[in-house]
């Protein structure tokens, strides 16, 4: 049966009241499980990840059994990086905040080890620590056990992945035997097992992991793409959408400079954060972004443990993560809390098995959505436009009305011509030019062009089959055919740009399926987006300005541009003007876009 209420839990009143006042109304599922087990002294293993409620699973037994008159050291949290052992004390010190006489204090490596001496004479109850910092005070004996009843070994299988397991051992081997020990991990590999056997009696293991691995309030998305598009595809995610904070992952700290790099290059407010930082500079950008003065945090997957921030709207996978798990625990940075999130994996075509993997484990079909494209950045920027007319903050001064008057008389134009005159003046100057050409979700063999087609595995279609029909239909030879790829209720194909024409021409049926083919590029960028808000398909007339737009950029050697991201991106945003155009708007980058009325 569900406990509805903390009341339920056995929980003292002081306790209760910080809850209440944290707006905590019901315990989560591993806190309706884990708390009763845990106030019996019941050994544990937690199967959860970030997200699910396990501190406070684990933290309110252990608060609870805690003899605030003692000056011991009753309890010692081992977790596997400084970030995560911070959030688990503030945590903590959230719950206690009404309980008097209890004294906490978190250990980690990179801090001066005289302070913490320092503290620990203080007598702290609580110790919670990284490994390495544990075993230093264990081997300078300012930390001792002999008094430790209760260990907790947070994102055990972390701590695993990290090389921790013989600090680890160390450690458990030091506590009394009569201890209880609660573990919670993500995952359960063998060596879990093992530390178990060897520390735990009889535990009891509970799973929220299985029916629910990633949380319900996560929107799981995938943008199919090519290396080259990855930045400009993160920049237009950040554009299109309102999001608070965003938080991209990338698999390497090479990877994280340069996407940080160029993210502010093109005036975002961004930071990173990986392993090569000093503890100082990762305390500074965390700061910045618990306090929101961040568009974008960029950062490896280990740096990125314990990020305590609840407010994050998006995270971006900018590669996909080498460990499934990763993914569990990117994704797990946002919806937290009972917040509504969204997160973007970037994926090549031969990484569509690497995706598969990663839906297996969490169950959950990815969406495939589109870049966004440049109708949904103009329609945010207007947004953002409209919203700023109408903020308070926004003063006018009398002149203004003296300078519409001349502006009326001069030209003649009625009010309502010239707000928008203005207001297509105030959306020139304060954002670059955006478009879709050039942007696509995939790269095509030099010589030719990839064409869509309304056959997909819905249909029953193989390459044989749409080679056939394709065949059958213009003339063309199966020998031309380049690349298939076949989707649900499409496909792609390549052929040489010598045959565009007559392809695009034809028409014809599959198994009584009326087919028609259109050039892929038009259908990635503009069609599919307009289509899914129930909107208007681009006129001929646009499209076919549009393809001009690329065949002119491309004769006038844009194409040779594209090898590069950044070069690519400045090729397309000018769209045929000039680069400075960008780089001028960005000598204001260090406020950023929000900065300058978000306007990058
Ligand atoms: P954790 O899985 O421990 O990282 O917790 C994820 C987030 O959920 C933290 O911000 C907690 O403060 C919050 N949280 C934990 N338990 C509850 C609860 N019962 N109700 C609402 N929020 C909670």
């Amino acid at each position: 049966m569900d406990i509805t209420n903390f009341n339920e839990l056995n929980i003292s009143a002081p306790i209760l009241r910080a809850l209440a006042e944290l707006g905590y109304e019901s315990p989560t599922p591993i806190q309706q499980q884990a708390i009763p087990l845990a106030l019996e002294r019941k050994d544990i293993i937690g199967l959860a990840q970030t997200g699910t409620g396990k501190t406070c699973a684990f933290g309110l037994p252990l608060l609870e059994q805690i003899d605030v008159t003692s000056d011991k050291v009753q309890a010692v949290v081992v977790a596997p990086t400084r970030e995560l052992a911070m959030q688990i004390t503030n945590e903590l010190r959230k719950y206690s905040q009404y309980m008097e006489g209890i004294r906490m204090l978190t250990i980690y490596g990179g801090e001066s080890i005289e302070k913490q001496i320092l503290a620990l004479k203080k007598r702290p109850q609580i110790i919670v620590g990284t490994p390495g910092r544990i075993m230093d005070h264990m081997r300078r004996r300012t930390l001792r056990f002999q008094s430790v009843s209760m260990v907790v070994l947070d994102e055990a299988d972390e701590m695993l992945n990290m090389g921790f397991k013989e600090d680890i051992d160390t450690i458990l081997a030091d506590i009394p035997e009569y201890k209880q020990m609660m573990m919670f991990s993500a995952t359960f590999p063998a060596e879990l097992m093992e530390i178990a056997k060897n520390y735990q009696v009889d535990p009891v293991t509970i799973n929220v992991r299985s029916q629910n691995i990633t949380s319900q309030n996560i929107r799981q998305c995938v943008i199919e793409t090519v290396e080259a598009n990855k930045a400009e595809i993160v920049s237009r995610i950040l554009d299109g959408n309102s999001y608070r904070i965003c938080l991209v992952f990338c698999n390497t700290k090479k990877r994280v400079d340069e996407l940080a790099e160029y993210l502010h290059i093109h005036g975002y407010r961004v930071n990173s954060i990986h392993g090569d930082m000093k503890q100082k500079e990762r305390d500074y950008v965390m700061n910045l972004f618990r306090k929101s003065q961040l568009d974008v945090l960029v950062a490896t997957d280990v740096a990125a443990r314990g990020i305590d921030v609840d407010h994050v709207d998006a995270v971006i996978s900018y590669d996909v993560p080498e460990d499934e798990e990763y993914y569990v625990h990117r994704i797990g940075r946002c919806g937290r809390a009972g917040r509504e999130g969204v997160s973007y994996l970037l994926a090549n075509k031969r990484q569509r098995s690497r995706v598969a993997a990663i839906e297996k484990m969490t169950k959950v079909k990815m969406e495939e959505v589109p870049i966004p494209t440049a109708t949904q950045i103009k329609e945010r920027r207007v947004d953002i436009l409209i919203e700023e007319i109408l903020s308070d903050s926004l003063v006018v001064s009398g002149e203004m009305s003296e300078c519409i008057d001349v502006l009326s008389q001069r030209s003649g134009m009625s009010l309502s011509e010239i707000s928008e005159k203005l207001f297509a003046l105030l959306l020139k100057k304060s954002f670059p030019e955006v478009s879709d050409s050039g942007i696509s979700n995939f790269d095509v063999e030099p010589g030719y062009v990839r064409l869509y087609i309304n056959l997909g595995n819905q249909h029953h279609a193989s390459p044989a089959s749409i080679i056939k029909c394709v065949a059958a239909n213009t003339g063309v030879s199966g020998k031309h055919f380049g690349a298939i790829d076949i989707s649900g209720h499409y496909s792609y194909f390549e052929i040489p740009e010598k045959f565009k024409d007559k392809v695009l021409g034809a028409s014809g049926t599959f198994e009584a399926h009326s087919v028609h083919i259109e050039i892929a590029e038009e259908v990635q960028a503009d069609w599919k987006f307009a289509a899914k808000k129930k909107g208007n398909k681009p006129s001929r007339r646009e499209r076919k300005n549009e393809q001009e737009d690329k065949k002119s950029s491309k004769k006038s050697g844009k194409k040779e541009e594209s090898k590069s991201s950044s070069r690519k991106s400045s090729a397309r945003d000018s769209k045929g003007k000039s680069s400075e155009g960008r780089s001028s708007r960005n000598s204001n980058k260090q406020e950023g876009r929000r900065g300058r009325g978000r306007a990058r």
